[in-house]
């Protein structure tokens, strides 16, 4: 029913940011919000590479219980409050249904997560909250799988979804994930949803980000979604796959080539 390829548009009226096939969107922040310092200098990083949206978790969905879990809904007011400040929309995961309602209160986009892409009650939830979604694949999913998990949002009358290659499990553990690069032509010519590509949650190092956000450009991904943490040796989530320095003016000077790229 969609011949033609959708832009999604996130934030608030006046301030909006497309996702779709006419641009390659930049989305950057910090894996986590750790505190209002680190998340605005997170911001400022991002915003002066290029990036027009920001990410944050405030809700971490983490493999140990004993890890730090995100600041809730302290962590959605630092994310709000660095909005204000930096002109940048907000993405932010939800990782539980009873959390939706709230999330949707401060975010512009709702991010589900990879551990949450086959929640199909979650999936519903958030096609119901009015904002939209970025859909991770799920590390074991299909791509049909994948585009199902989106379905059970669009069914709930929210067309607004944004789809992310993260990297999917495989045997190989020189890298965290395997990133399926070719996911993304595949879903495109599937769907008429954006897909972009994560690199920092594919790889868990920070020396790929560069390399496979090419690879995302090249193949003619919709956009990028990246880590960024202004001291990431004391990040209390994910440090190892976050930018700084060379490597964030690095991936800045690709993102801002990319037209003469593809
Ligand atoms: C994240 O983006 O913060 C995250 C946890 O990603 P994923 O669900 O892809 O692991």
């Amino acid at each position: 029913h969609h011949p033609d390829r959708s832009t999604v548009w996130v934030g608030r009226p006046g301030q909006q940011v497309p996702i779709g096939p006419d641009t390659v969107t930049f989305i950057a922040g910090p894996c986590a919000v750790e505190s209002a310092q680190q998340t605005l200098e997170a911001a400022q990083m991002a915003r002066s590479a290029g990036a027009t949206i920001l990410r944050g978790g405030a809700y971490k969905p983490r493999t140990s219980p004993y890890a730090f879990q995100g600041l809730g809904v302290a962590g959605l007011e630092i994310l709000a409050d660095v909005r204000e400040a930096t002109g940048l929309p907000v993405v932010t995961e939800v990782v539980d249904v009873r959390d939706v309602a709230v999330v949707a209160e401060y975010a512009d986009m709702l991010q589900i997560g990879t551990r949450n892409a086959a929640n199909f009650g979650l999936l519903q939830a958030v096609g119901e909250a009015g904002k939209p979604v970025l859909l991770k694949r799920g590390m074991t999913a299909t791509i049909e799988e994948w585009l199902m998990a989106a379905e059970y949002i669009a069914q709930r009358g929210n067309l607004d979804v944004v789809l992310c290659e993260r990297g999917i499990r495989t045997f190989e553990p020189a890298t965290r994930n395997t990133l399926d690069i070719s996911a993304v032509p595949v879903v495109q010519a599937a769907s008429h949803l954006p897909v972009i590509v994560d690199p920092s949650h594919a790889a868990g190092r920070k020396d790929l980000v560069v390399p496979l956000s090419r690879a995302a450009i090249a193949v003619g991904a919709d956009g990028v979604i990246v880590d960024v943490h202004p001291k990431p040796e004391v990040a209390l989530c994910d440090g190892p796959q976050a930018l700084e320095g060379a490597e964030l003016r690095e991936l800045a000077q690709a993102m801002r080539r990319f037209p003469e790229l593809v």
